[in-house]
């Protein structure tokens, strides 16, 4: 019998050998050793993989690893103290000097700035392209290009990556495809199941979704996840079990949470289109969003995630008026959690684009990110429509 995924992950990375009794719920493994009885014990215990320091492995990281394999549909996961730590320490397992990256132009900031600071000290170079135009994506690819890096939707204007056609890009020039699936989540879009290698969350954002906990993944086939548990070990940036632990049981809810998002999400961004104060609102569950095959195709019908952004006239003062007068949605740095919370792309995510840039990538003083929380959808559209106000 087959069942939901929502049931099943449930009991998932429940069970650990050695414990007393037979717990519930998995306890918290806050220990950084193992006691071994002898040196054959230890032999015993190496050989087979199981726990003796906290770097290597650890339970609570092993359960979560567990469920964010079951959700990704991949042979192996490990777990990173951040998105960040999973990002960098998955590239310099596959990289080495000499090599060649292809990335989409759009992405997140800070990978941006590993992609451009710590590789090339590795002698490893990026060329960055618009993956939205296949063509220049496959000139890009050179016989050195051994990455091929996106995520499945661009921050701040939802632009979105075809990681189908992509990965057999990078494939047939002898790459892999490595993408972050953060924004998206795996209730969203598994992206394994569209040939991609290497799918990196962020697990502080909607995967935790309590905006409590950092910490990070990346999900492959197991050869794979045994070079990059190696260099995690050497880098250190392997999670803490406490936030294993939690991470473990904001799973429990991902699904029920981030469908109900991502639905808020999608009439949110219906409301705003029809409101005469704001325009170009993003969200490709619209149905003038210009990916719109691609996206029913990748998202099978589903509304895709629970981000959307929107432009508001650039009025700084009104800007900050209509912050002040929304209720529930908060000016915050982050995004995924089950609060409604705001950014503003130019003076967050994009200060160091010249301006000219950002606008032909869609990015204006007006912009403004929403990333959707659990409020009833109801109470969310009247609170943004009666904040709009403000520029009436
Ligand atoms: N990837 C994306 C798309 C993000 O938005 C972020 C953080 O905002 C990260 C990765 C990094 O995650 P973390 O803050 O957990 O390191």
């Amino acid at each position: 019998m087959e069942y939901k995924r929502a049931s099943e992950v449930l009991y998932k990375g429940q069970m650990k050998e050695g414990m007393i009794g037979t717990p519930e719920t998995l306890p918290c493994f806050l220990t950084t050793a193992f006691v071994m009885k002898d040196l054959d014990e230890l032999g015993d215990v190496t050989q087979k993989k199981g726990y003796t320091y906290i770097r290597k492995s650890n339970p609570n990281r092993t359960a979560l690893a567990e469920k964010i394999s079951y959700l990704e549909g991949s042979e192996d996961s490990l777990i990173f103290s951040s998105g960040m730590g999973a990002i960098t320490t998955s590239l310099l397992t596959v990289l080495k000097p000499g090599d060649h990256v292809v990335c989409n132009s759009n992405i997140y900031g800070e990978t941006y700035e590993v992609l451009t600071e710590i590789l090339p000290k590795m002698n490893v170079s990026v060329s960055f392209v618009d993956l939205r135009d296949l063509a220049k994506a496959a000139a890009a690819l050179t016989p050195r290009t051994k990455l091929l890096y996106t995520e499945v939707l661009s921050n701040p204007t939802l632009t979105l990556a075809d990681i189908e056609e992509l990965s057999r890009m990078a494939h047939d020039a002898g790459a892999l495809c490595m993408v972050d699936n953060t924004f998206t989540s795996p209730v969203s879009i598994r992206p394994l199941e569209w040939g991609v290698d290497l799918v990196v969350n962020s697990l502080t954002k909607f995967l935790n979704g309590h905006s409590d906990v950092m910490a990070g993944s990346v999900s492959a086939r197991s050869d794979l996840v045994a070079q990059i548990q190696h260099m995690s070990m050497l880098c250190g940036t392997a999670g803490d079990p406490f936030s294993s632990w939690l991470v473990c049981r904001s799973l429990e809810t991902a699904s029920l949470r981030i469908r109900q998002q991502m639905n808020s999400a999608a009439r949110l961004a219906g409301a705003l289109a029809l409101a005469p104060q704001v325009k170009d609102v993003n969200h490709p569950s619209l149905p003038d969003y210009p990916q719109k095959e691609l996206a029913g195709h990748l998202f099978r019908g589903g509304p895709g995630c629970a981000m959307l952004s929107f432009t508001l006239p650039e009025d700084r003062e009104r800007i900050n008026a209509f912050m002040d007068a929304l209720h529930f949605a908060r000016y915050a740095p982050t995004l995924g959690g089950v609060r409604t919370t705001l950014s503003h792309p130019v003076t967050s995510s994009h200060p160091h684009v010249p301006d000219a840039v950002r606008r032909s990538m869609g990015i204006t003083p007006g912009m403004i990110r929403v990333s959707v929380g659990l409020e009833d959808p109801d109470d969310l559209i009247g609170d943004f429509l009666q904040a709009l106000h403000v520029f009436n």
